[in-house]
């Protein structure tokens, strides 16, 4: 599709790689949430120099995990819920890994992880399309709002339907690529508080410029 197209010739086109083992995915994912990629990544590396072992971390007091990943923020409400998360997969699995969702169908994958409280859409998808390659679209802040002022989903709607919405639209091996450019264009361009649309690559694609933009609105 055209926005696709041009953000590959603005950005260029990012190759999927696994950026990891999925638990170690599913876990930074929980730091990441309302913290900077650096606090988050800091908390991570600062959790696994602690801890060796995941199973380590399980066994390990709460407040001690709190300590550790207290670079990330939300330690209190992070730490137990890390703890929760990883008992459920030995639990479950007997073993601490999600590499079985490599092969299990997809629904049933993105159930099973939004099963483990705190995780949701996002942060299944994560999981799934960052270290399985599996075909999902994580919806994040910077997709959910360029979605919206371009106009493939209605202002109000849910990151769940902007997920839906551009599962179907687009063909599924360029959801790596469109997701990580629609995060540079929100983050360099289309910005929350103060769009650059003069500079804007999207202007005649964009609902939100024809109407609030656009010299020719009417
Ligand atoms: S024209 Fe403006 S609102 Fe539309 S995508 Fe570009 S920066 Fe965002």
């Amino acid at each position: 599709m055209t926005i696709f197209q041009r953000l590959v010739e603005e950005y260029g086109r990012p190759a999927w790689h696994s950026h990891g083992d999925p638990v170690d995915i599913l876990v930074s994912t929980f730091l990441s949430q309302n913290t900077s990629d650096t606090n988050s990544s800091r908390a991570f590396r600062a959790l696994r120099d602690r801890f060796p072992t995941w199973e380590a971390v399980i066994n390990a007091p709460v407040e001690e995990i709190e300590e550790a990943i207290r670079p990330g923020g939300l330690a209190r409400s992070k730490a137990p819920r890390i703890q929760a998360a990883l008992r459920r997969i030995i639990e479950e699995r007997g073993d601490l890994t999600l590499d079985f969702l490599v092969d299990m169908p997809l629904d049933q994958a993105k159930a099973w992880l939004q099963s483990i409280h705190g995780v949701g859409a996002k942060t299944a998808a994560i999981v799934l399309l960052f270290s399985l390659g599996r075909p999902v679209f994580p919806v994040d802040t910077h997709v959910h709002r360029v979605s919206k002022r371009l106009g493939i989903v209605p202002p109000n709607a849910s990151p769940e339907q902007t997920q839906k919405k551009w599962e179907t639209l687009v063909p599924q091996e360029t959801f790596y690529p469109l997701h990580i450019n629609l995060i540079r264009h929100g983050r360099q361009v289309c910005k929350s508080r103060d769009p650059r649309c003069h500079i804007c690559i999207l202007q005649d694609l964009c609902d939100y410029y024809q109407s609030e933009v656009s010299p020719t609105r009417s």
